[in-house]
Order: structure tokens, then sequence, then C-alpha cells
């Protein structure tokens, strides 16, 4: 089931695009199905979850964090991971780069920009994100910024998922750079709307591992 959902989602997706298997509430059996069938980039979204996945997986696993991370948690987190996607604010981005100071290391990071009507008021509004990427390098020394993260509203209607992808494609158009390269935009529901406004990574969950139960 989980090889053959990945195997299809790899053949509609360009291979430039980096697949992050959003693993969050899967046992780790359902992981290392995944794994076998050659998936390494995973998803997780909860500090504890995530660090008691980490032992039981082969160590070549990418760990992306994509889930709200509060700073008194970031040494659950930080020691694993490939990637913080969910930095949601400058609070946060300080601690990672101060933990990453400490402990000798450079943790790549995205900015996630506010979407959508939501509910959720998560994420950076795009002047702040302005100002956090025209700071000089030597601002933020234990972390790489390296793009954008995204999620649109939760609807139907795809025209306000095109809109909020367009949002923060401009956005990206106008942040990115040499190592700022990362726009990780697009779930089960809305991937292929994200391809079409420049997706570098996108995070699939339900798709390839079924409902999760909460
Ligand atoms: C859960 C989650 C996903 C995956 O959602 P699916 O709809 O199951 O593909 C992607 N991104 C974030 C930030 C998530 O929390």
């Amino acid at each position: 089931m989980i090889a053959s959902a990945l195997q299809s989602i790899r053949s509609q997706i360009p291979q430039d695009v980096e697949i992050v298997a959003v693993s969050k509430f899967h046992p780790v059996s359902s992981l290392m199905e995944a794994y076998q069938a050659g998936q390494r980039s995973f998803g997780e979204s909860r500090p504890q979850e995530f660090a008691a996945k980490v032992p039981q997986m082969p160590s070549d696993v990418r760990w992306h964090f994509i889930g709200h991370l509060q700073t008194n948690k970031l040494k659950l987190v930080l020691p694993y991971v490939t990637m913080v996607q969910s930095v949601d604010s400058l609070h946060l981005l300080e601690a990672i780069s101060r933990w990453g100071q400490a402990n000798g290391r450079r943790t790549d990071v995205l900015l996630e920009l506010h979407l959508g009507a939501e509910e959720t008021k998560q994420g950076f509004s795009e002047e702040e994100i302005l100002d956090i990427v025209t700071r000089p390098e030597a601002s933020f020394p234990g972390v790489r910024i390296r793009g954008l993260m995204g999620m649109a509203t939760n609807t139907d209607d795809e025209s306000l998922i095109e809109a909020d992808f367009a949002r923060i494609q401009a956005l990206f158009k106008q942040i990115s750079g040499a190592c700022l390269d990362q726009l990780s935009i697009g779930m089960s529901g809305d991937w292929p709307i994200a391809l079409r406004h420049g997706a570098t990574m996108v995070r699939i969950g339900t798709s390839i591992f079924g409902p999760r139960e909460y």
C-alpha cells in the first residue's frame, strides 16, 4: 500500500522536487515500509514523537521538523534534524541560532509565511520575513535560512489555494538566492497546484500513509 502510493506520487512529481513523507501519528512500521520503498525524507510535527522515532529508524533518514516548536523542546529536535521547516517567530529563530552556536552547528531552516484566512495565526507576515532576510548574515550565526514554507487555506476552492501559493511564490522570487533556494508548499490535497507555483519541496502525509488517527 505505502510502497505503491509512493511510487504513484513519485511518478507524478518532477525528480528535482523533494518529497517529504509526513509520518506524524503513524507507527515506525509504516515509516519503515516507506524507507524500504526508497523514501529517505520524513516529516514530523511533534517533538516527543519525533525524538521517539529517530533512534528506531536508519541513520540515513533526513528528518524535517514541520510542526510548532517551542523553545524548551529544541534539545529533542535539533540534534537530529536536517531542516526545521516551521520557524514561525523571531524568538524561535534566535533560539535555534543560539543552540547552533553553542553546539557548533548551523541548522537549515525555512521561514513559515502565514497564509490564508485560517483560524491559525502561525507564521510570519511578508514584512517580517523581508526584515529577517535582509539582516546581515552574522545576525543568525547558528542557522542557515534556506527558504520559505507555507500552508494554503484548507478549502476546496482552488482559486483560494492558487492565491495563497501565488503570494508565497512572489515573496520567494523576491528573496531567493544562492543559499535561499527552497520553497516548501503543497500537501496531499494541493500539491499539483503547488508544483505550478514553483514548489521545490512538497510535504505529503495522507496520500502516502493513509488517514491519521488522532
Ligand atoms: C500534517 C502536515 C502535512 C501533511 O498533510 P497531508 O494532508 O496529510 O498530506 C504537511 N505539512 C504540514 C505542516 C503538516 O502539519
